[in-house]
Formats: structure tokens, C-alpha cells, sequence
């Protein structure tokens, strides 16, 4: 939806910057002021399968219309800041991989989107564009030192240090899903085995429901996926664990366990204030986080533990989009 007369106020005071979020299902784009109030927003399909140049097509002309519908032109945009998962080369503008994104090796993105449209831009991992979201509008504000964990298909990290994003010497770091939590664990999507990912993403729980219910477990999920297990999700899970079916909730807790390790670790390594728990995941709140707090009261470094807190994100799925635009405005 677009506020006409709050683009018309803002752009007189400061000028906007477009977000965008590209996700392997859509595009969401907004725009986004320097005090983080998004004026408006727009999202289309990403078209994924396609391949690269379809959806660079698809991108450039959905910038184009999102601004031409907004009344604004380019030069009239602060900075085009866009989030993306995957690894990202921060110094050359490169999507070098994206689990999202089928055939996107080494797409020099920040280029081809300043040649077009003119205006500086910025590229950046996702699970990190949301990181600085939380940290600057949402259960982060205020801090120094946090972690944001984003859960969904996969599992994306951002790690805040001293209020400043952590990127590594190459590419963004912070790939939390890939922690090795269990050597001889279920293949990642990476080609390892046992990362965080494969056994704690919504992915990982799914497939360890479906799979216990193949081995004959009883559950109301089966009823709930219409009869047919493999159709079982993450919010399917969920959903059984409320109500109490007891092989959801074991499945639930067998991810909290994992991700619990995960964060013991990322305490004991980085003795953050804040761990925050964002992505659809984290929508099972103290369903997953209480006995991800337990496992970490037992096993994290003491000192570690007292000081730090586990909560939910607050910004929901627009952690990204708010962060992608802060970054912008940050450089
Ligand atoms: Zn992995």
C-alpha cells in the first residue's frame, strides 16, 4: 500500500531509501525514511526457477514500476540496498552463492543494479540485514553486542559487535546454520554433515516428524497434513505441539536441543547481551525458546548465561527490509 501523502511530507525532509528483499519466493521492495518508518511497499514473485537473467529482468522492472507508482526517480532515492541469502562478497557486489536462487554463482549484483538505475547500492546478506533491523528498530535497540538468529527453511546468522555488523575478511560471515553441531549428524544442504541447519531449521523439524511418523510414531500431525505425512511443515509441527500431541513436541524439543548447543557456543564465543530468535520459527516462542534457555543454563559457560537474554524478534518479516535500508544510510 502506498501513503501518497507521507511520500510527498518525506521526500521534502530526506530522501528515501528503496529496500529490497529477495527471497526465493518474492521480491519485497519499500521505502523506506531515515527514521525507519516504511511510506511504502510492494512485493512480486521472485521467479527463481527461471534462472539469473529472468530474474534481473524481473527485479530492474519492478524497481522501475514500484518508483514510477511511488513518483519518484532515481535520483531521488538515497541509495537501492538490497538483501539476499546466501554468501555474499561485500567488497565486490557478488551474490558468490545462494541457497535461493538456482545458478547464481559469483552475479555481480550491486554492479548491475548501480549501471541501470545510477544510484549508489548495496548488497547484503539477509539473516544480517535483519540483524541490524533488530538492532536498530527492534528487540535489539539499544544494546552493543547481540546475535540474531534467523529461522526458517535454512538458518541465517547476524552477529553485532560493539553496535557494528561482523563481516569477515572475505564474505559476510555469521553463518550460523553451518556451526558443526554433530560430526556424524543428517547431510546439510552445504555438503556437510550435522551443521545447525539440517537439524534445527524448520526444514530439519519437518523431515524429523515425517520421518518418525514413518517409523510408525502416532500423531495428530497426520490428520493435520490431510493424510499425507510428507506434506508435513515446520508450522504444522507447531501447531500439533500446542495442542499437546506428544511426538510434535518431542520433535520441537529435539531441535531446541540443537539450537541450544548452537548458542552455547556463539555465548561462550562472543558473550553477547541478547540472543534474538527471528524467522518463522520463531513464531513457536517459549515453546522452542524456554527449553533452548535450559539447555544453555546447563551447558554455557556460567558467567556467560547470567548476563545474556533469549527472546523473539519483533519485527517480523520486515527485520530485512528495515535493516537493508539502515545499512544503506550507516555507509
Ligand atoms: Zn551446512
Amino acid at each position: 500500500m502506498i501513503k501518497w501523502y507521507l511520500i510527498k511530507e518525506i521526500r521534502k525532509i530526506e530522501p528515501p531509501v528503496l529496500s529490497i528483499d529477495i527471497g526465493g519466493t518474492k521480491i519485497a521492495m519499500a521505502l523506506v525514511n531515515g527514521r525507519g518508518d516504511i511510506i511504502a511497499r510492494k512485493t512480486r514473485p521472485t521467479l527463481a526457477s527461471r534462472g539469473p537473467e529472468a530474474v534481473i529482468e524481473n527485479l530492474s522492472s519492478g524497481i522501475e514500476d514500484f518508483l514510477s507508482e511511488s513518483e519518484i526517480r532515481p535520483e531521488g532515492l538515497n541509495a537501492i540496498s538490497m538483501a539476499v541469502a546466501g554468501v555474499i562478497d561485500m567488497k565486490r557486489g557478488l551474490i558468490t552463492v545462494s541457497p535461493n536462487l538456482p545458478g547464481w554463482n559469483n552475479i555481480p549484483l550491486r554492479k548491475i543494479i548501480y549501471d541501470k538505475f545510477k544510484i549508489t547500492t548495496f548488497l547484503l546478506n539477509d539473516a544480517d540485514a535483519a540483524a541490524l533491523g533488530e538492532y536498530f528498530y527492534g528487540a535489539g535497540q539499544g544494546l552493543n553486542t547481540i546475535i540474531v538468529l534467523t529461522l526458517g527453511t535454512g538458518i541465517g546468522g547476524g552477529i553485532i559487535i560493539n553496535g557494528k555488523l561482523y563481516f569477515g575478511h572475505s564474505v559476510s560471515a555469521a553463518e550460523i546454520g553451518h556451526m558443526v553441531i554433530d560430526t556424524n549428524g543428517p547431510k546439510c544442504a552445504c555438503g556437510n554433515r550435522g551443521c545447525l541447519e539440517a537439524l534445527a531449521s524448520g526444514t530439519a523439524v519437518a523431515r524429523e516428524a515425517i520421518s518418525r511418523i514413518r517409523r510408525g510414531g502416532q500423531s495428530s500431525l497426520v490428520e493435520i497434513a490431510g493424510g499425507k505425512p510428507e506434506n508435513i511443515t515446520a508450522e504444522m509441527v507447531h501447531r500439533a505441539a500446542k495442542e499437546g500431541d506428544s511426538l510434535a513436541c518431542e520433535v520441537i524439543d529435539r531441535a531446541a536441543y540443537y539450537l541450544g548447543i548452537g548458542v552455547v557456543n556463539l555465548l561462550n564465543i562472543f558473550n553477547p547481551e541478547m540472543v534474538i530468535f527471528g524467522g518463522s520459527m520463531a513464531q513457536m516462542g517459549d515453546l522452542l525458546l524456554q527449553p533452548v534457555r535450559q539447555i544453555i543454563s546447563e551447558k554455557a559457560y556460567p558467567h556467560m548465561v547470567k548476563s545474556t537474554s533469549i527472546v523473539q524478534a519483533r519485527l517480523g518479516n520486515d527485520a530485512g527490509i528495515l535493516g537493508a535500508a539502515v545499512y544503506a544510510m550507516e555507509q
